[in-house]
């Protein structure tokens, strides 16, 4: 039963990894349509049905509902090879998909296999920036040179996109060589390719109208985000981000749907920070042994090892000058915050980031410039952690006193309301809070 008509974005407030997924998965009850606006299979989102753990890197998690309309919209880029895993994989949990619950952008930038391969070659080289060797950054640079093949081009120019993919892997066969990695067989990947873009093509839908149509209608829609603030192109550490807009900002250029349409804005903050590659970190742990406790046991479900690439993620402390930053330039009405069950992970006192210093300056919000952030350092307070389990709880009331004043502390020092509050990674674990309570 839906509760309201408002349009809602969900974004990511660090690094990636806070856990939209499942607070997509929640609110996607309540909403008709579940879109993502941009990003590809570089992120991975996790949702525990209590049947099954979904993996989903380009499927917006409102596929694990039934009755819900999936679009991967015009600002994402796809690779049909993936895709056709993941959709694979999603039917074999017992979820049928068609053209009912997913829609795929016409205008989505299609990941041809050198790109793929032109990632690989990157990342083996000097200028490698610990990609996830999806092709991602390659799609949109295609994208913005304007050499780039469209998901319309599988069903409405399919040889010239056959030849693009064949001509762009020839093209690399003697980099691949040097970089010393193994020959590609081109036939194979083309025939591979096609197969599966050809699946992919069946889904092709000129989604602006059709997401237009049904908000006229009167349906209301969620805008799932990818990856997180920190990692914007225009907004986060540039050169470390992703090739795209990841904040709440990139929500109506990657749908085609204006922003009127959207009047919840939510930022998911995870307690426990973590970051995967290269680039400034201020409130990183540099304690090994605490590092590691906070990253918890490889191999566990919320551990911080990456989801696409297997990675021990840098851990650190929560940052709110940084949390700050991207909660003003998204204009979040609200905070979902994940893992309160894992505070535990730092000891018996936790270390909240207030501010930064830099240059003799104190600065309440982070700067975006990764120059700027190589020279912050972290001014800290430090709060007592309770000791007891809390994944069973479910009302705010039943925290423990030092959790309730953890979570009304991040409260006071960002001035945005927290309304969700995970406490562990199923679907269930979660306490919802009202404003103001
Ligand atoms: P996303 O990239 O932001 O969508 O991140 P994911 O949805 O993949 O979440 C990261 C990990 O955190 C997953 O393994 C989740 O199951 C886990 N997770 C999310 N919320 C919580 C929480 O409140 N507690 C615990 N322990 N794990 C959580």
């Amino acid at each position: 039963m839906k509760e309201s008509c408002e349009g809602t974005i969900i974004h990511g407030n660090h690094r990636g990894d806070e856990g939209k997924g499942r607070i997509t998965d929640e609110e996607a009850a309540t909403h008709d349509i579940v879109a993502r606006f941009g990003g590809g299979q570089n992120a991975g989102h996790t949702v525990s049905t209590g049947e099954h753990e979904l993996s989903l890197h380009i499927l917006p998690s409102g596929i694990a509902h039934e009755g819900k309309m999936n679009v991967i919209g015009n600002g994402c880029v796809i690779d049909p090879v993936g895709a056709m895993d993941e959709l694979e994989q999603v039917e074999a949990s017992g979820i049928s998909i068609g053209l009912d619950n997913l829609r795929i952008s016409s205008a989505a930038h299609l990941v041809l296999p050198h790109m793929i391969s032109q990632d690989e070659i990157r990342d083996a080289g000097p200028n490698g920036q610990g990609s996830t060797k999806r092709g991602i950054a390659q799609t949109y640079a295609a994208k913005h040179m304007r050499t780039g093949k469209r998901v319309e081009d599988i069903n409405h120019s399919r040889d010239e996109l056959v030849e693009a993919a064949r001509e762009g892997l020839l093209r690399q066969a003697d980099e691949r060589k040097q970089a010393g990695l193994e020959p590609l067989d081109v036939d194979r990947e083309i025939e591979r390719f096609i197969a599966a873009a050809i699946e992919i093509g069946r889904y092709s839908t000129d989604t602006p109208l059709l997401l237009n149509r049904l908000l006229s209608e009167g349906e209301n829609i969620l805008a799932e985000g990818a990856q997180a603030y920190s990692l914007d192109i225009d907004h986060g550490m540039y050169p470390f981000t992703t090739s795209s807009g990841t904040s709440a900002l990139a929500a109506p250029q990657g749908l085609g749907v204006p922003a009127k349409h959207f009047s919840r804005i939510i930022g998911v903050a995870k307690l426990t920070q973590s970051h995967v590659g290269g680039g400034p970190f201020v409130t990183e742990i540099c304690d090994k042994e605490l590092a590691e406790q906070v990253r918890g046991p490889e191999g566990e479900i919320d551990s911080e090892f990456g989801k696409s690439t297997g990675r021990p993620r840098r851990v650190g402390h929560l940052d709110i000058p940084s949390l700050r930053r991207s909660q003003i330039t998204s204009g979040d009405t609200e905070t979902a915050v994940t893992k309160l069950d894992l505070v535990k992970r730092y000891g018996e006192m936790v270390a909240i980031c207030v501010s930064y210093e830099m240059n003799g300056d104190t600065l309440d919000v982070a700067p975006s410039s990764a120059m700027k952030l190589a020279k912050c350092t972290p001014i800290y307070e430090h709060l007592p952690v309770w000791q007891d389990d809390i994944e069973d709880i479910r009302e705010y009331e039943k925290l423990p006193v030092e959790a309730k004043s953890y979570i009304e502390f991040i409260e006071e020092l960002t001035g945005i309301p927290i309304t969700a509050i995970g406490v562990g990674y199923q679907r269930d674990q979660i306490i919802r809070r009202r404003q103001n309570t």
